[in-house]
């Protein structure tokens, strides 16, 4: 089947081109036959979590307050099952206690620039959206900040596939600024760390170059088979319904 007038209208996200790399049949189900989509609950945990980071970096909401809102939002906000109760009662409770020692502030920033940045944009002709969670100054520059809501890496592969997003993210803030970040930051607040990354301009260029190939193997798939992977299948794709492969059907 030709898909190609399915993808031309498509804009590009890192979530979009690392969903085919993740499974080329989610990609399928998820953006071609665009099935409806099914949450989990870390994923709503997660987003929690940035709603009330979110509020609070635009002055919606005062640093005192976010502890309160995190408990009373919890039960509305998290209504998928966790896999089983202790892991819920895990992440309830490193989520209190985030909010409960966030100080306002995640290391030297001095000026936040953005919150939420909803962009679109284009990379070599092609359209592309993104998301940044928050643009920040201190003195040795711009920095990208993305909260992550993953514990730790599994490895140092890992780490350097989602440092692409914040590559992607910084042609933006170039484009948007007109300088490139200093750095790239992920707020891990599962684990209530920050992990700092300083930018490199080698490994933009790498990681357009990726994102640019992904988009061309999609075009060029004639074929999007399952690539399971049992955890993943059962408790966290988003169309896990509509696959034999997940034991949550
Ligand atoms: S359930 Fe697993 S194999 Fe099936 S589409 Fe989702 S990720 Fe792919």
């Amino acid at each position: 089947m030709d898909n190609s007038f399915l993808l031309d209208a498509m804009d590009w996200s890192y979530s979009r081109v690392s969903s085919f790399d993740q499974c080329p049949r989610m990609f399928y189900l998820t953006y071609l036959l665009c099935k409806d989509r099914q949450d989990n609950a870390f994923a709503q945990w997660g987003t929690l979590a940035h709603s009330l980071l979110e509020q609070y970096y635009r002055g919606q909401v005062e640093l005192w307050d976010l502890s309160v809102l995190y408990e009373e939002e919890y039960a509305d906000a998290v209504t998928e099952q966790f896999p089983f109760p202790k892991l819920e009662d895990s992440y309830y409770s490193r989520g209190r206690e985030y909010f409960d020692n966030f100080s306002g502030q995640l290391a030297d920033e001095t000026d936040v620039l953005a919150v939420e940045d909803r962009y679109t944009s284009t990379l070599h002709g092609i359209p592309v959206v993104g998301v940044i969670d928050l643009v920040l100054r201190n003195p040795s520059g711009l920095i990208v900040c993305d909260h992550k809501s993953r514990g730790k890496w599994k490895s140092k592969e890992e780490r350097r596939k989602y440092l692409r997003q914040l590559d992607l993210y910084a042609l933006r803030v170039k484009e948007q600024y007109g300088e490139w970040p200093s750095e790239l930051w992920f707020n891990k607040f599962r684990e209530g760390i920050l992990d700092r990354e300083p930018f490199h301009l080698s490994t933009v260029k790498e990681d357009a170059d990726w994102f640019l190939r992904s988009i061309d193997n999609i075009y060029a798939a004639k074929k999007f088979p399952a690539k399971p992977d049992r955890f993943f299948c059962d408790y966290l794709c988003s169309v896990r319904k509509y696959c034999k492969h997940s034991g949550n059907q």
